[in-house]
C-alpha cells in the first residue's frame, strides 16, 4: 500500500476530500452517504459526478438542498464521455472503458488545475475513489494525492473478485461440464458451501478473455495500490471474509451499513432527519399510505434494483406466484425493466383481481423507508448489496433471486451462511415463487424473523460508540486528518 506523504507546511483549513463515486445507481448512493459522514465530521468534501448522474440526481432527488446545510460540500461535474443516449447501466463494460479513456484526462485537470480550492478551501488532500474506477490512482500518483478506494459490494463478492486468478490457474473456470452445483475450491473461507452457480454470472460465459472477467480479476492488483480500503459492511456481517482479505490488503475500513451510519450519526447530533433521497428515478410515495393501512409484517416487498431487467415470460411467473401465494404484496417495477413487454398482452383475470385486493405496483419506491415500515415482513430482492444491507438492517429475512455480478454470491450467503432466508437462483417458476414466498411469510415466518432480529441487533450495536463500524470511521477520519494536501 502506499504511504501517506510525508508532512509538509500543514493548512490551518481543515482536510479537503475529493469522492469519485462509480456513476451507477448503488455505488452514486452509498457514496453520497459516505460524503455527509465526512461533512459530519468537519472536513471538506468535493463530489465528483458525472453529467448525466447530475443531471438524475436534480431532477430526481432531493440532494441538493441536503448539501445546501453543508458549507464544506462542493458538488463538481465530469463527462463520462457518452452520449447522451447511451443507456449506461445497461452496457456498462462500455461506460468503464469510456470513463478510463476519456474520462481520467478531465479528472487530471480538475485535480491540477486549482478550479476545486478557494479561499477558505485548500487543495485536495486525498481522493476517496470507487476501486473499479483504477485509473483515479493513477492519476493521484501522479499529483501525490493519496487514495482511498471503496467497493461498495460485499467483502465475500469483492473476495471472490481477489480469486479470480487463482480460479483460472485450478482450471475451476471455465467450467469443465455442466453441473452448476459442483463445489468450488479455489476461495479460500468458501470451500464448503460455493457452488458453480453460486459465482458472480459472468463466470458462466466460457472464456476466460470475457471483458467482465478481464475487468475485475484486476482487483487483485488495483485495490492494494490504494492506501486504505473502505468497505460498506460490519465486521460482525462478514468478519471471516474480511480476515482473508486483509491478508492482501491490510488496512480496511469497515464502516457499514452505511445508510444506517448516517443516521445515527445525525440522531446523535440531535438533527431533526428529514427523509432524504438520493434516487435517480422520482420516488412514488403513496406506497407508504398503502402500506399504513396493511396489518403488521404483513406485506412482502419486491423490488429488483436499479439496473435488472427481466423478461416478460419472467414477470408473468412473479406475477402469478405473488398472486397465488395468497400474500401482500408491494412491488417496484422500474419503466422500462420489461424486455419485450407487449402492452397488448391480456392479464389473466384472477392476477388483476388478486393484485388489487392484495397488492400495489409502483414505478420506484422509497425503498428505506418502506423496509422500516411495520407492515413489511420480507423481501423478494435481486440481492444487491444496498438493498441486502438495508434488508439486514431492518431485520426482514429475504427471498433472493440474484441477476449477476455480485448477486449470486450475496444471495449464497444471505440463504446459506447467514440463514437469513431463501436463495431462489436460476429460476423464477411461479409455482417456487409461490412457496417460497408462502414459506418466507407464513410456514417459517418466526424462524426467519427470529435470525433476522438477531442480525439486525448486531448491525446496530456496531454504529453506537465502541461498536465496530463508529470506530473504524473514526480512524478512517484520524488517517485523513494526518494527510496533508500536496504543495504546488
Ligand atoms: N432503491 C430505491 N427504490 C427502489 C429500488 C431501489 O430507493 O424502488 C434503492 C435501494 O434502497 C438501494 C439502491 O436503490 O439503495 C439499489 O442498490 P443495490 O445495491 O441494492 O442494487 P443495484 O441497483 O445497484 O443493482
Amino acid at each position: 500500500m502506499l504511504q501517506s506523504p510525508s508532512p509538509m507546511t500543514r493548512s490551518p483549513l481543515p482536510p479537503h476530500v475529493l469522492l469519485f463515486p462509480l456513476p451507477l445507481q448503488g455505488p452514486v448512493n452509498s457514496m453520497l452517504k459516505l460524503a455527509e459522514l465526512l461533512c459530519l465530521a468537519d472536513l471538506h468534501i468535493t463530489f465528483v459526478v458525472t453529467d448525466y448522474i447530475n443531471s438524475r440526481l436534480q431532477r430526481h432527488s432531493n440532494f441538493q438542498s441536503r448539501f445546501d446545510h453543508y458549507p464544506n460540500f462542493q458538488i463538481k461535474t465530469v463527462s463520462d464521455g457518452l452520449p447522451e443516449d447511451h443507456p449506461r447501466g445497461d452496457r456498462f463494460i462500455e461506460l468503464f472503458d469510456s470513463l478510463r479513456r476519456k474520462t481520467k484526462p478531465l479528472f487530471k485537470e480538475m485535480l491540477s488545475s486549482g478550479c476545486l480550492e478557494s479561499d477558505s478551501r485548500r487543495r485536495v488532500s486525498c481522493i476517496v475513489a470507487d476501486g473499479i474506477l483504477g485509473f483515479t490512482c493513477d492519476v493521484g500518483n501522479e499529483l501525490g494525492i493519496p487514495v482511498f478506494y471503496v467497493r461498495t459490494i460485499s467483502a465475500c463478492c469483492l473476495w471472490v473478485f481477489f480469486c479470480l486468478p487463482k480460479l483460472i490457474e485450478a482450471g475451476e473456470i471455465p467450467f469443465n461440464g455442466d453441473d452448476m452445483d459442483e463445489l468450488i475450491k479455489s476461495v479460500p473461507g468458501m470451500e464448503r458451501f460455493l457452488r458453480r452457480r453460486d459465482l458472480p454470472s459472468f463466470c458462466r460465459s466460457g472464456n476466460i478473455a470475457d471483458q467482465n472477467i478481464l475487468l475485475y480479476r484486476t482487483e487483485c492488483d488495483e485495490i492494494p495500490r490504494a492506501y486504505g480500503l473502505i468497505l460498506n459492511t460490519f465486521e460482525e456481517l462478514e468478519g471471516p471474509i474480511l480476515s482473508e482479505i486483509r491478508s492482501l490488503c491490510p488496512n480496511i475500513y469497515t464502516i457499514g451499513p452505511l445508510h444506517a451510519h448516517l443516521k445515527a450519526k445525525l440522531a446523535a447530533r440531535g438533527s431533526s432527519q428529514p427523509t432524504f433521497s438520493n434516487s435517480l428515478w422520482e420516488e412514488d410515495q403513496t406506497c407508504m399510505a398503502w402500506l399504513d393501512a396493511q396489518p403488521s409484517k404483513s406485506v412482502i416487498y419486491v423490488s429488483f434494483g436499479s439496473l435488472v431487467n427481466i423478461t416478460s415470460e419472467q414477470y408473468m411467473e412473479f406475477w402469478h406466484g405473488l398472486v397465488n401465494s395468497g400474500q401482500r404484496f408491494l412491488w417496484v417495477i422500474r419503466p422500462d425493466s420489461i424486455l419485450n413487454k407487449d402492452s397488448g398482452s391480456r392479464i389473466p383475470d384472477e392476477v388483476s383481481e388478486g393484485t388489487k385486493e392484495r397488492g400495489y405496483i409502483v414505478d420506484w419506491a422509497p425503498q428505506e423507508e418502506v423496509l422500516a415500515h411495520p407492515s413489511v415482513g420480507g423481501f423478494l430482492t435481486h440481492s444487491g448489496w444496498n438493498s441486502t444491507l438495508e434488508s439486514v438492517f431492518e431485520g426482514l429475512p429475504m427471498i433472493c433471486w440474484p441477476y449477476f455480478l455480485d448477486q449470486q454470491v450475496n444471495s449464497r450467503f444471505v440463504g446459506n451462511v447467514w440463514n437469513l432466508g431463501l436463495d431462489m437462483k436460476d429460476t423464477s417458476d411461479r409455482n417456487l415463487v409461490e412457496k417460497m414466498v408462502r414459506d418466507l411469510m407464513e410456514v417459517r415466518k418466526e424462524e426467519f424473523l427470529q435470525r433476522a432480529d438477531q442480525m439486525a441487533k448486531s448491525a446496530k450495536r456496531c454504529l453506537v460508540e465502541g461498536g465496530s463500524s463508529y470506530n473504524s470511521f473514526e480512524r478512517l477520519v484520524k488517517d485523513i486528518e494526518s494527510m496533508d494536501a500536496p504543495v504546488s
